[in-house]
Order: C-alpha cells, then structure tokens, then sequence
C-alpha cells in the first residue's frame, strides 16, 4: 500500500529505530512510546485487521513479539510485559498495517491504561 507509514517504514522509505528484521518481520521503536522501550512488530507485507492476516503471518508476529518480551526483561530489566494488538478506530488503532506493540512494564512505572 503505498500511502501507508508502516509499509514506507518497511521499505526503509522513512526512517525508523529498527531493532529486528527479517525476510517477514520488522520491528522498530515507536515514535510515541507509552513506556520507555515501546516496541512494534509489524509484517513487511501489508495486512489488515487481524481477522485478514494470514494464520501463518499472525503466528510469525507472536513469537517475534515474545523474544522482544524476553529482550526487554533481559536488557532493559522490565518486571512485566505489555502485548496488544488494535484493530479497527473503535478499539483506538491509528495505522491500518497490523502491528503488536511490546511494551515492558516496570514496577514503578506508574501507568495506569
Ligand atoms: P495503533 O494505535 O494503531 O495500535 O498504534 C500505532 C502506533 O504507531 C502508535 O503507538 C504510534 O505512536 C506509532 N506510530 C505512528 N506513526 C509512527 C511512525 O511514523 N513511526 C513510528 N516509529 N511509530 C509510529
Ligand atoms: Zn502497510
């Protein structure tokens, strides 16, 4: 899609925090961190909601989001770890390019959702 900001991401278009990649998967700092060390793992291919990714790119998503998990407790020291996915401007996603954010969590950090 060639107005969307995570596929221009993925193409190296605009710049982004890249922290993982590989032929399926990328994933890079978010721009507007709810915690310090917000991290997205998005498909370099274009999907959207949830409900159209394909089982075998869902599955990719997930055990890429779970070694960013283990990378935040082990690097960063987070007690905890936030992983959500937003589908659809009722449940507040802003960009239509499927996205898992991993967010770790501390303790003291004192966010409350
Ligand atoms: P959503 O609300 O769609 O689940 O989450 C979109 C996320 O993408 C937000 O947390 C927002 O801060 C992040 N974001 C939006 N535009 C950019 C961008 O251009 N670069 C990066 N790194 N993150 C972005
Ligand atoms: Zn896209």
């Amino acid at each position: 899609m060639s107005d969307c900001i995570f596929c221009k991401i993925a193409a190296k278009e605009i710049p982004a925090t890249i922290v993982y990649e590989d032929g399926d998967v990328l994933v890079f700092m978010d721009i507007g961190p709810i915690i310090k060390g917000h991290a997205l793992v998005i498909p370099k291919k274009h999907y959207d909601p949830v409900t159209q990714t394909p089982d075998d790119v869902l599955a990719k998503l997930h055990l890429v989001a779970k070694r960013i998990a283990q990378a935040q407790m082990n690097a960063l020291g987070a007690d905890g770890v936030n992983i959500m996915q937003n589908n659809g401007t009722a449940a507040g996603q802003e960009v239509p390019h499927i996205h898992i954010h991993v967010i770790p969590r501390f303790s003291d950090d004192g966010h409350h959702w």
